[in-house]
């Protein structure tokens, strides 16, 4: 679409995130244009709106924020903020009737989920969660490939996400800001991968949970998890997440009459992908290449055309409360050392 039929944004915290990845994924959306900045932090809000041709009056701070409903340029706001601070925002944005997108985690919990969308809900907008593996196309084709039935019933997922944090990232260890550690920030896309592979809700899951003694890092969340979700046809995900392991992103089906292996599944980029198939006696096993996309552009693009085309997105905010309580009964089963059912 030529820039003035574009989707405009605006980008809500300028942190890592924004800057490194969804600002320069802009310059590769077909449907979108970043339009508006929010910002605590007014000398680098001006510097980074100069770089992307945005106008010093589409700069907001906090508490300015809600003027932003009068700006007909700004259809989409995109909450990039620490995770205790979604709730505020989207609740915010939904009243400026503007449609919203939150990074995930989309809450510190479910009752904060629940509010967000029942906000949304109220002022007529969209809300979609950015949760970029359901947008990245070797995880499409694995959750087709699965679902399709063609290599039989999955028997078994392994999913992991782990990476070694730095002491700087400070929102991260609070539990007021990040609501969890490992679980709610990286571990979540071992669960919702596994949901969205299966295409089911599990049943029944069971956590263990492990903290460096005397790290004060974790002395309000967690650094790693390990559990095990159980589905109603009988697939089991088996994963993984820490943030004291070394990177480690991959995602592993096992099915009746194959396997699929993405390693680097939930990485920004180098995804690799190898399925093996059952062929008469032989095995085959099959390396996919697909082009080459930046999945941010793509999950951006997609809440442009669910504005446009008046769609539900993939994921909207319903998915987000599932994940919030599932989150909650992994935690109850650690703390329990027992299984929890759903
Ligand atoms: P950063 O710490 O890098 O940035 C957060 C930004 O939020 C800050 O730069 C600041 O922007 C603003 N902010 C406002 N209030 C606070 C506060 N009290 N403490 C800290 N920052 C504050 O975080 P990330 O960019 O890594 O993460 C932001 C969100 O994006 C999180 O929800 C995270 O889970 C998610 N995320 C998602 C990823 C994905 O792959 N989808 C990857 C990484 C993060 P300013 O100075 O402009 O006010």
């Amino acid at each position: 679409l030529p820039p003035d039929q574009r989707v405009g944004f605006a980008i809500v915290g300028l942190g890592r995130l924004s800057l490194e990845q969804l600002l320069p994924a802009f310059a590769e959306c077909k449907r979108a244009r970043p339009v508006a900045l929010v910002s605590g932090s007014p000398e680098k809000a001006r510097l980074v709106a100069a770089q992307y041709g945005i106008p010093d009056q589409a700069v907001y701070d906090y508490a300015g924020f809600d003027r932003i409903a009068e700006d007909p340029r700004v259809q989409v706001v995109y909450v990039v903020l620490p995770n205790g601070l979604h709730r505020e925002f989207v609740m915010r944005a939904a009243k400026a009737g503007k449609h919203v997108m939150c990074e995930k985690p989309m809450a510190n919990n479910s009752a904060e989920a629940r509010d967000m969308v029942a906000a949304c809900d109220q002022a007529g907008v969209k809300l979609m969660v950015a949760y970029r593996c359901q947008y990245e196309p070797y995880n499409r084709e694995t959750i087709q490939r699965v679902r399709s039935g063609d290599m039989g019933a999955a028997r078994f997922i392994e999913a992991t996400n782990t990476q070694v944090m730095g002491p700087g990232d400070q929102w991260r260890f609070s539990k007021a800001l990040a609501g969890g550690g490992a679980l709610p920030d990286i571990g979540l896309y071992c669960l919702n991968t596994a949901r969205a592979i299966t295409g089911e809700e599990p049943i029944e899951v069971f956590a263990r949970i492990f903290n460096p003694e005397g790290d004060p890092r974790y002395r309000e969340v967690e650094e790693s998890v390990s559990f095990m979700l159980r589905f109603p046809s009988g697939t089991i995900a088996n994963c993984t997440t820490s943030y004291g392991a070394h990177e480690s992103k991959d995602l592993r089906v096992r099915l009746e009459k194959g396997w699929i292996d993405l390693e680097n599944a939930f990485a920004y980029e180098g995804q690799q992908m190898q399925v093996a198939h059952r062929g008469g006696k032989a095995e085959i096993v099959e390396r996919v290449r697909l082009p080459q996309q930046n999945q941010f552009a793509l999950e951006i693009d997609h809440m442009a055309s669910c504005v446009k085309e008046n769609r539900m997105p993939r994921t909207p905010g319903q998915e987000g409360v599932q994940d919030h309580v599932l989150m909650e009964a992994l935690y109850e089963s650690a703390r329990t050392m027992a299984p929890v059912s759903l």
